[in-house]
């Protein structure tokens, strides 16, 4: 018998659990820890944003469904690693405390034979002064965050309507946020929502990024083919921007945010404000703050983690500059160097370098997007871990069968701008490889017959139909793994 323990419940860490179970017989354990009782399908946390949708559209019970597969869950947060165990535990355990309210603050040290960290990211606020909904800016980062956002944003559409100006600031509130899509799905939203209000004159709408040119997504930005032609997604971003009515601030790093007023600094090092009556600014993300400890006791955590807290796997963290890394540097089975039965999956794996170039400012501030694992890589690579432990657990062999690099997968990304059977619209982009490849690519670093972007109503109904068949394939019912990540 073995025991799997699955930190985190979100996109990666939920997938690992469901295939785990799905795989292997009743005789082993499936066991999920993670803090939120509820699973959020993050995308439409857009569409909270904007009161399309509310909180409880996005989100379902987990427990229900972890009894329904017989998945054991704790409702706790993961503390601690000990991959040795200690003095009273032979084999790896973790260390979590409950925040199930029966149970509140209590710890426990839980074994495993299998330890899969799904952790997602940790939201960076206090990274960036006076960032976030509890401070100066509102986030959509979350379904309650979302909910508040629109709160906030049904004030200014408010005073639009009364005949006040309003100022709406979007995109990343840190030199080295990722995310881009996100937010810029949110500025085409909020965009869409005064225009269908006839209220444009009355707004202004930034986009404020920490990318050196539009499109860049923390991907490095692509060719795209569209309509025949290839065209650079800096120009496919600038002018859905334009067609919009959105203006744009780009290369700037916030580091500060007061009540109606945001700070940047800019590559050329100039500080500068922007003033604004709403704003949405995505926070630097950072691993989930645990550490790890030997036999003796003894803090492992940098063995284990890189210094922002993400986990260390089989990719090459040797730091070699920007122009030198090559697509065999990124991981393809997400394994611990240190200890080989811990994976980590999803945002929680410490990517290799980015793949937008890294750019100082005059000053030396960092200012560039960091690379971004989105919800198709975040889903793959939970399913190959699974099915990669599975394996082992079934086989006893060693070997990882199942690989999913991003440097060789493709990602497919749709972008809404609007909301309606008739009147939706989203922007459709695939890339293939998400990591480019210059050497199998020259030309565009990627394939691009499989490098699309397209906008166009087609691409709402399937980012709405995406909405409700993820969630049923989130919530295990009959058919569940025929639908792909
Ligand atoms: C607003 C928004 C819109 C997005 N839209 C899209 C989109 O349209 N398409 C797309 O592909 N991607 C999109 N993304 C990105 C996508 O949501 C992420 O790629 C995906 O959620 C990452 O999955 P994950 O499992 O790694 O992390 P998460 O989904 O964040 O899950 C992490 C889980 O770990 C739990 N956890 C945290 N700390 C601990 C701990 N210490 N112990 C145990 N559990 C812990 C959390 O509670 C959570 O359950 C969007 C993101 C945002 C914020």
């Amino acid at each position: 018998m073995a025991r799997v323990i699955v930190l985190g419940a979100g996109i990666s860490g939920h997938t690992a659990a469901l295939y785990l179970r799905k795989k292997l017989n009743k005789s082993h354990e499936v066991i999920v820890v993670s803090p939120n009782s509820n699973y959020q399908w993050v995308p439409s946390n857009i569409w909270v944003g904007v009161g399309l949708m509310k909180p409880e559209d996005v989100i379902f019970k987990l427990k229900p469904v972890y009894d329904r597969q017989g998945i054991q869950y704790k409702q706790a947060l993961g503390m601690s690693i000990h991959p040795e165990g200690d003095d009273k535990n032979e084999t790896g355990f973790v260390r979590i405390k409950y925040v199930d309210p029966e149970k509140q603050g209590q710890e426990e040290d839980v074994a495993y034979d299998y330890l899969v960290n799904g952790t997602g990211p940790t939201l960076n606020f206090a990274a960036t002064e006076g960032l976030g909904p509890d401070k100066h800016s509102n986030s959509v980062c979350t379904y309650d965050h979302a909910a508040h956002a629109w709160d906030k944003l049904k004030i200014s559409l408010e005073k639009m309507e009364n005949g006040e100006h309003q100022t709406f600031l979007i995109g990343t509130g840190h030199g080295l946020a990722t995310c881009q899509g996100a937010a810029f799905e949110y500025a085409l939203n909020i965009a869409f929502e005064i225009n269908k209000r006839k209220l444009q004159k009355m707004a202004d709408i930034i986009w404020i990024t920490n990318e050196y040119e539009l499109g860049d997504f923390g991907m490095g930005g692509a060719y795209v083919k569209r309509g025949g032609y290839i065209t650079p997604t800096k120009v496919f971003t600038e002018s859905v921007l334009a067609e919009y009515g959105i203006s744009w601030i780009k290369r700037a790093g916030v580091y500060k945010v007061e009540e109606g007023v945001a700070y940047y600094e800019n590559l050329d090092g100039e500080k500068k404000e922007q003033k604004f009556d709403f704003s949405m600014l995505i926070p630097g993300f950072k691993g989930a703050n645990m550490k790890a400890f030997d036999k003796k006791g003894e803090d492992i955590t940098s063995k284990v983690f890189v210094a922002n807290g993400m986990m260390k796997v089989d990719a090459d963290y040797s730091g070699k500059p920007y122009d030198e890394w090559k697509v065999s540097d990124w991981p393809e089975i997400y394994q611990s160097p240190a200890y080989d039965n811990m994976y980590a999956s999803g945002i929680a794996f410490a990517p290799p370098h980015g793949m937008s170039k890294p750019m100082k400012s005059k000053n030396g501030t960092p200012i560039f997007p960091t690379p971004p694992r989105t919800g198709m890589p975040s889903g793959v690579i939970g399913k190959i871990v699974a099915e990669n432990i599975a394996y082992r657990i079934k086989t006893g062999r060693d070997g990882h069968p199942h690989k999913a690099s991003m440097a060789k997968q493709g990602a497919a990304c749709i972008v809404s701008a609007g909301y309606g059977p008739l009147s939706g619209q989203a922007a459709t982009m695939t890339v293939s490889p998400i990591v480019p490849d210059w050497e199998k690519y020259p030309k565009y670093g990627r394939d691009i017959n499989k490098t699309v972007g397209v906008i166009g109503l087609a691409g709402h109904w399937m980012k709405l139909f995406m909405h409700y068949m993820f969630i049923y394939k989130a919530k295990a019912k009959l058919g569940w793994s025929l639908i792909p990540e």
